[in-house]
């Protein structure tokens, strides 16, 4: 039965290109959460005619959720032959924008040299589309399982997740008893398995000041200044800390394995309009911080260490003060390495690619923490065809040996977690 269905779906290569084209040629571009509703049917569409029972699950009233963007996710139940666990295949449906440098058409989805080219394939529609065909070879195999495999097109991933699976969580969609595992075929690599990330707080520090007419700055007193000084701290004081700070989780890439800062933006001084600011002596200056950190640390000690950068400054530097705020926070997580999601996946690594799989864990989060937060279920990995490089890149693209390679992977991972004789 093995071989059969890796034939069924080799045989299928074609079927899976056609299908990651036509995901491609969707541009569900995020912000602002385009085409949604469009790629959802498209999913959902061919979910039914697959015989799965199909719901479309508006996230109203979310963040970006609008008559022009609704956040519109899809998901299909099959029911297999008797009761059973659930296997549940997640992916996103948003890709960030194409930007710049793009040698071909971004969304055209282009096949040339084994590849299949376009915003979106690596991350990760090659992925949704792999398991979707995936499943598609059980049914046409007639391969008879207990319980029920789902699929699910979600949306806004890349914000954050919280109109797509961070919703879809709250109303049990990622729980026990309708699901067990979970797969994210999200860009991992093809022989690696991601057991979870790291952890996220985002957080917008203003310095406050007193505005005054630009010719006279004396008369005033530059937020952008204290700004300054508080970068300074970050820079000279902060960040070689957190350089020296390791984790013994397999983050990949490895300059991963540490505590890092990021300042992700930075705004001073009277709102620009169409050209310069006015000449004022800026009032409020602003930074958002991206802190990731490691399983070792606390947030509660992630946080106290830039209070503390901020409280010195406050007590030192005449002036000084500030706000902080917490704009956004998720801790590590991580599945156990003896989870059955892991087994199964890992074993069918050995067995269909015979090459011993890596575990590793993200640099950054993904919807594994909505499920793991909110759903409580702790059965969860990442496992997709992409290359995790090449995602956000230009000429981004998905290798077509390795969508074939991960749908045969997943196809009898699944129906190992599922207990059909002869798989294992
Ligand atoms: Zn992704």
């Amino acid at each position: 039965m093995r071989e059969a269905l890796m034939r069924r779906i080799e045989s299928k290569r074609d079927e899976i290109v056609a299908l990651t084209d036509d995901l491609v040629r969707i541009p569900t571009v995020n912000p602002p959460g385009d085409a949604y509703a469009a790629c959802a049917e498209l999913v959902g569409e061919r979910l039914r005619r697959s015989g799965y029972a199909v719901e479309y699950v508006r996230a109203k009233g979310v963040r970006g959720d609008s008559a022009r963007y609704p956040r519109t996710n899809v998901i299909g139940r099959l029911a297999g032959a008797s009761p059973g666990s659930c296997v549940h295949f997640n992916s996103h449906l948003d890709v960030v924008e194409a930007g710049s440098g793009w040698s071909l058409d971004p969304f055209a989805g282009i096949v040339k040299d084994g590849k299949v080219y376009g915003r979106g394939t690596c991350d990760m529609k090659g992925g949704l589309a792999a398991s979707m065909i995936a499943i598609e070879a059980i049914i046409e195999e007639g391969i008879r399982f207990p319980g029920a495999l789902e699929i699910s097109g979600t949306v806004d991933e890349e914000s954050g997740g919280y109109g797509g699976v961070g919703y879809l969580a709250t109303k049990g969609y990622f729980s026990r008893p309708r699901v067990d595992h979970v797969i994210i075929p999200e860009p991992l690599n093809v022989d690696r398995v991601c057991i979870g990330h790291r952890g996220v707080w985002w957080s917008e520090v203003e310095t406050l000041g007193r505005i005054a007419h630009g010719s006279m700055p004396f008369l005033g007193d530059s937020a952008i200044s204290h700004m300054v000084a508080f970068l300074h701290k970050v820079e000279t004081e902060l960040l070689p800390r957190l350089h020296e700070r390791t984790t013994a989780q397999p983050v990949e890439p490895k300059e991963a394995r540490r505590s890092t800062l990021n300042i992700n933006g930075l705004h001073g001084g009277q709102p620009e309009g169409d050209g310069y600011p006015a000449p004022t002596v800026a009032h409020s200056c602003r930074t958002v911080l991206d802190r990731r950190f490691l399983v070792e640390e606390s947030i509660e000690e992630v946080k106290a260490e830039i209070v503390a950068l901020l409280d010195e400054l406050k007590r030192t530097r005449k002036g000084f003060d500030y706000v902080i705020r917490d704009v956004m926070e998720f801790l590590p997580t991580f599945t156990p390495l003896d989870a059955p999601v892991v087994k199964a996946v890992a074993d069918e690594i050995r067995r269909v690619l015979g090459r011993e799989p890596a575990f590793i864990a993200s640099p950054g989060t993904y919807d594994q923490k909505h499920i793991a937060r909110i759903g409580h279920l702790h059965d969860c990995i990442a496992y997709g065809p992409g290359i995790l490089d090449l995602a956000h890149q230009p000429d981004e693209y998905v290798g077509i040996d390795d969508m074939v390679a991960s749908a045969q992977v997943m196809a009898l991972a699944a129906l190992r977690l599922l207990g059909v004789p002869g798989v294992a």
